[in-house]
Parts: C-alpha cells; sequence; structure tokens
C-alpha cells in the first residue's frame, strides 16, 4: 500500500466521533447500543482503506462493522468511504489491534475478518503474526463461543502457518479454500489488496475458523 504522509488525517477523523470512536475501551460491552441491541457484531482487524468493510456494510446492513487499523493516513480513506456512502453500520478504532481485549469484553464479538494480514514471514517475527496463539487466545476471550474468524491472504506462507496455527489451538477449520476467485463462492467483497494481488495473477487463499 503506498503512504502518503497526510497532516490533516488526525482532524478528519477527529470530525467525526460518532464513526471513528477516540476512545474505544469507553465502549466495552455496550458496542451495539448506538446501533441495534442483538445486532451481528463483526471486527476486521488491519482494515487499511476501507473497501472491504464498507462493501461488506453496505451488503449487510443488519451488521454492525468495525474497523480497526493502526495507520491514521490509511484509517482515513476508510472514513472518507462511510461519508461517502452515507453507511451507518461502521465505526473505525484507530488503534493497535493487540490491545483488542480492552475495547471489548466476553462473548462481543461475532466474527472477526483477518484480511491480508502483514505475513511476517521471519521465523523470528512469529509473534507479530495476527494468527500467532496468543492473538488466538486473546480472540478467543472476547469472541461468542459460535463465532468465526475469516481469513483472506494471498500469501502461502502464511496461509499455511495459520491453518496450522488454528489446529494446534483446536480450533474447527472450515472452508478451506486455495484459489479463492475460481471457487464458486458468492458474495465475496475484495479489499484494496485482494484486487491488486489477483489482477496480478495471484491466487486468493481463504479459510473459516471457529473455537468450538
Ligand atoms: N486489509 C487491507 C486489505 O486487504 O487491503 C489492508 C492489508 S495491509 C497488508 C495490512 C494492514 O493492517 C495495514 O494497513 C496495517 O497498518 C494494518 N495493521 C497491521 N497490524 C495491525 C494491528 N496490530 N492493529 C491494527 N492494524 C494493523
Amino acid at each position: 500500500m503506498r503512504l502518503r504522509h497526510k497532516p490533516w488525517a488526525k482532524d478528519k477523523l477527529e470530525q467525526h466521533p460518532d464513526i471513528v470512536i477516540a476512545n474505544p475501551a469507553s465502549c466495552v460491552g455496550n458496542w451495539r447500543h448506538s446501533f441495534r441491541e442483538g445486532a451481528p457484531l463483526h471486527v476486521e482487524i488491519g482494515t487499511g482503506k476501507g473497501r472491504f468493510v464498507t462493501g461488506m456494510a453496505i451488503q449487510h446492513p443488519d451488521t454492525l462493522f468495525i474497523g480497526i487499523e493502526l495507520m491514521q493516513s490509511v484509517i482515513v480513506s476508510a472514513l472518507d468511504k462511510v461519508l461517502e456512502e452515507d453507511i451507518q453500520n461502521v465505526r473505525l478504532i484507530n488503534q493497535n489491534a493487540r490491545d483488542l481485549s480492552e475495547y471489548f469484553t466476553e462473548n462481543e464479538i461475532d466474527r472477526i475478518y483477518l484480511n491480508f494480514s502483514d505475513p511476517w514471514p521471519k521465523n523470528r517475527h512469529e509473534k507479530r503474526r495476527l494468527t500467532y496463539k496468543a492473538f488466538l487466545q486473546m480472540y478467543e476471550k472476547v469472541m461468542a463461543p459460535e463465532g468465526e474468524i475469516h481469513l483472506k491472504t494471498d500469501n502461502r506462507g502464511l496461509f499455511e502457518y495459520s491453518l496450522e496455527s488454528f489446529k494446534e489451538y483446536g480450533m474447527e477449520v472450515k472452508n478451506v479454500s486455495w484459489d479463492l476467485h475460481n471457487d464458486a463462492v458468492e458474495g465475496n467483497v475484495m479489499t484494496e489488496y485482494e484486487e491488486k494481488f489477483s489482477s496480478m495473477g495471484h491466487s486468493i487463499y481463504r479459510c473459516e475458523a471457529m473455537f468450538r
């Protein structure tokens, strides 16, 4: 992703406190209050410029989507998409997802999306991968028992590692695709990275994993 410094991004994010939640810890257990009690709650970690989270929100207007993204200069593009389309069911968090358990309580999240997460290919960086066991432990704490993790990537190393990590953790893995765009999968919403890498001829890998 091309990163441009956007000095105005901070101000713009602050101008929309109803969408960009400045203090997510204050929403623990209450995320649905600003939308609809009982609504499914889906979280995308590493939302990037927001194509996926906004596309999914339009496709599923009764689900509340929360996009977490570290980089201000990137998440501001997600905010632009929410504003342009006047999307009501997206909230954005400009924080590090390693603190997820400070923002959500037990059983609060129904689904987590990991889309084209940084692969951290070096062995010494294993702990940074978003499917490392410490992350799975954290996801398990905040997810509903029947909750699912949906993962997409073009990185075969990260995909194989994640399948192994899910299984080692005792999770059930299902709907594994080694070539998503040539399998008949309905309703796939592409991310920015997915568009870029699939147009370069890369296969897209996808799977779903459940704790129970
Ligand atoms: N999901 C988007 C897509 O598929 O187009 C972006 C993919 S990009 C390779 C990974 C994104 O995850 C980057 O924007 C990065 O800043 C963000 N990211 C990485 N680690 C993160 C973390 N711990 N918490 C929040 N965001 C993170």
